[in-house]
């Protein structure tokens, strides 16, 4: 197998030998995955049964909620998760979710996978819907919904320390309390010290030791003393009990609470501006029912909690995100920048997010016909063989192909080389919303404008126009676009508009049709009911929802420059619609707990002294209050995970983006930046 090693984007994945009695066994560790003969109830008794979860999930408490989460080093073959998830069905009350982060250096590739799972009837349901989900090779976290989210699955792809490393906000001074999500039990998984050193390294147990509370509980097959110190040392108390049949012994731990002092020092980066804490969720309000709006309550009413959406229109869905057709689609970079890695992490979780809803309900939806991107200046060959380079052997969801084999695919004569999304498409964002916002535990009232938004002793008052309170709620989150801006609070926020419209043709018009979305320097989608949607314009300068005949006539010219011929010459549009786009200067959404303002500017001011000052404080943030915006034109692509990082957010539950993209996209960062420029 080729391969590119230098590439941020390249993973080894595991490299698997089936033994005579057909178990896999690793070639890169010498080391089987499990056993054969007793393989699960080796599972069940190591991990399961001594992290004493059959125990501790049927005291769940059904009337209070909540998320019950597990670590592991080593996914393998997700024999364990499986397990585990299999018990969680069993035992623990339908009102409690079951969230599991789990590590793997060299991920088991597809087809293997399948058919290690084959070996355990008793898991195949559960192995499914693993295996539809499962994500390509990529390096850092896939999360994965699993049971329409009662089950959530975070899979790290990389090094166990780094991926634990990567979920902890490692630039607050008192981290060891500070760093968010909690583990309630780990599987120390990962084969035997003997023969992978690599893994068993202090780092690994100081990361176990930062996302762990006290009474957090571990169990692991292998009692050997670089696992016993690693423990001892980092705040767990171990026992060891005896191991699984041949095993002597294995080691169970409890974290006590406490990390020896010199660990909780901080380190990495100076500045702790991201420490937001979470939220009272008895009283939801999402302000705005467009696609940020419609993920973010969908995001909150999948984790129980009751959520009223305002919108000021008369119905979801009528400003940007009311659009008939929309690409879910994304651009790429072969860098491996934070925007990259946002637009990569956001376009993938997409994928697995849509692919219920468009498999129940088909082109009322959209469809996913998959999308190519054409490459047609001498600039973009440059980026097409630089992309080639990093994403070599990432075929099942992008691949990169010549104007021949675009032409086939498009169904239409293409002439340039183009990059191939297979997985993307085309979907109806109104339709997205609807159905994001069909939840029993959802109300929308519309034609509800927010015209102030203020603090109260309760919480926040939701005012209108004329001062009339509109609702009051202890948590508040702003997926309102750029109105955002006109409340208080979000005075600040650079949110721009940028104005788009849509232009629609016959499909009488078109020589031919292509099967695809075509994407140049403005796009193409499949007809919908004889009506081609062509786009968009990016305007800067207007403000206003009128429709122009000069943008249908750049929106015209853009497709005859880029698929010459098939238009027909008499070629007129017969409509279109105009919406205005919210984004923001750096192009990243912003998303996460809005700043107070003043206290923030406060808390930072030695930065405008210095940019480099080391400060020990955390950034102060208005409780209970969270925005989710700025999507751009991409809001299809983005917003599902968004809505994920809002809802980690608010119930303290483990994020789905590493820190580093966390920090990118909180509304924070123009505070920090302003600071430092000196111009706050
Ligand atoms: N829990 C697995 C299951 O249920 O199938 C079995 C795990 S297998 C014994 C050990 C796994 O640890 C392998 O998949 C291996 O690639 C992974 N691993 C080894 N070293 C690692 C490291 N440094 N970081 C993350 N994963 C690692």
């Amino acid at each position: 197998m080729s391969e590119s090693p230098n590439s941020p984007y390249h993973l080894l994945p595991a490299a698997i030998e089936w033994t005579d009695d057909g178990v896999p066994q690793s070639a890169q560790f010498g080391d089987v995955y499990f056993s054969r003969a007793g393989g699960l109830d080796e599972t069940r008794y190591v991990f399961l049964q001594q992290n004493h979860l059959d125990e501790r999930w049927r005291g769940l408490d059904a009337a209070q909620p909540g998320c019950f989460c597990i670590g592991e080093t080593g996914f393998g073959t997700g024999l364990n998760f499986l397990a585990a998830w299999q018990l969680w069905q069993q035992v623990a009350p339908a009102s409690w979710r079951l969230h599991v982060v789990s590590v793997e250096k060299h991920p088991v590739q597809r087809e293997q996978l399948q058919r290690a799972l084959e070996l355990w009837p008793e898991l195949k349901a559960l192995g499914e819907q693993l295996l539809a989900n499962y994500p390509p090779a990529l390096p850092g976290q896939h999360r994965l919904q699993l049971e329409g989210g009662r089950v959530t699955l975070d899979l790290l792809f990389g090094d166990a320390s780094d991926g634990l490393a990567s979920l902890l906000d490692t630039s607050h001074p008192l981290h060891a309390q500070h760093c968010g999500a909690k583990i309630d039990a780990w599987f120390l998984d990962g084969f035997a010290p003997a023969s992978n050193p690599e893994m068993w390294r202090p780092e690994l147990f100081r990361c176990m030791a930062l996302l762990s509370h006290a009474g957090t509980t571990a169990a692991t097959f292998t009692a050997a003393g670089i696992v016993k110190r690693g423990l001892r040392d980092h705040g767990f108390s171990i026992a060891k009990v005896p191991g699984w049949g041949r095993k002597r012994d294995m080691l169970t731990a409890v974290y006590t609470g406490s990390l020896p002092s010199q660990d909780s020092a901080p380190h990495g980066e100076h500045l702790a501006w991201h420490s937001p804490s979470a939220a009272d969720t008895s009283e939801v309000v999402v302000v705005g029912a467009g696609l940020a709006g419609a993920h973010t309550a969908q995001a909150l009413a999948r984790r129980g909690i009751r959520v009223t959406v305002l919108e000021r229109e008369s119905q979801p869905a009528l400003g940007a995100s009311g659009n008939p057709q929309g690409i879910l689609y994304t651009k790429l970079s072969p860098r491996l920048e934070t925007l990259n890695q946002f637009t990569l992490a956001s376009y993938l979780y997409a994928l697995r997010h849509y692919a219920a809803p468009l498999a129940q309900q088909g082109e009322q939806l959209g469809a996913a016909c998959g999308a190519l991107q054409l490459m047609r200046s001498e600039r973009d060959r440059g980026l097409l063989d630089a992309l080639r380079e990093q994403f070599q052997q990432q075929d099942e969801w992008v691949q990169f192909v010549d104007a021949a084999r675009a032409s086939e695919l498009a169904g239409i004569a293409v002439s340039d080389p183009a990059v191939y999304f297979p997985g993307a498409g085309y979907l109806v964002p109104p339709k997205v919303c609807a159905t994001a916002l069909d939840h029993p535990l959802i109300t929308v009232r519309s034609g509800v404008d927010v015209a102030s938004l203020e603090r109260s002793d309760k919480g926040w008052e939701l005012r209108g126009a004329d001062g009339e309170t509109l609702a009051s709620a202890t948590t508040v989150v702003l997926a309102n676009s750029f109105a955002a801006r006109e409340l208080a609070p979000c005075h600040y926020l650079p949110l721009k508009t940028i104005r788009g419209q849509l232009s629609y043709l016959n499909a009488d018009q078109f020589t031919a049709l292509p099967n695809t979305v075509i994407c140049h320097e403005g796009y193409l989608a499949p007809a919908q009911s004889g009506t081609v949607t062509i786009g968009a314009t990016f305007d800067l300068s207007n403000k206003d929802c009128e429709l122009r005949d000069g943008d249908h006539r750049d929106n015209i010219e853009q497709l005859r420059r880029a698929l010459p011929g098939l238009l027909t010459d008499s070629a007129a549009t017969h409509g279109g619609r105009a919406a205005l786009r919210c984004a923001s200067p750096d192009y990243l959404p912003i998303v996460g707990a809005v700043p107070d303002f003043d206290r923030f500017c406060e808390d930072f001011a030695g930065l405008r002294r210095n940019a480099k000052s080391r400060l020990d404080v955390s950034g102060s943030y208005l409780p209970g209050l969270y925005i989710n915006s700025a999507h751009g034109s991409r809001g299809l692509t983005s917003t599902p995970l968004c809505a994920e990082v809002i809802a980690s957010l608010i119930t303290n539950e483990p994020r789905p983006l590493s820190q580093t993209v966390m920090k990118a996209l909180s509304p924070a960062r123009f505070l920090v930046r302003d600071l430092i420029r000196k111009r706050i």
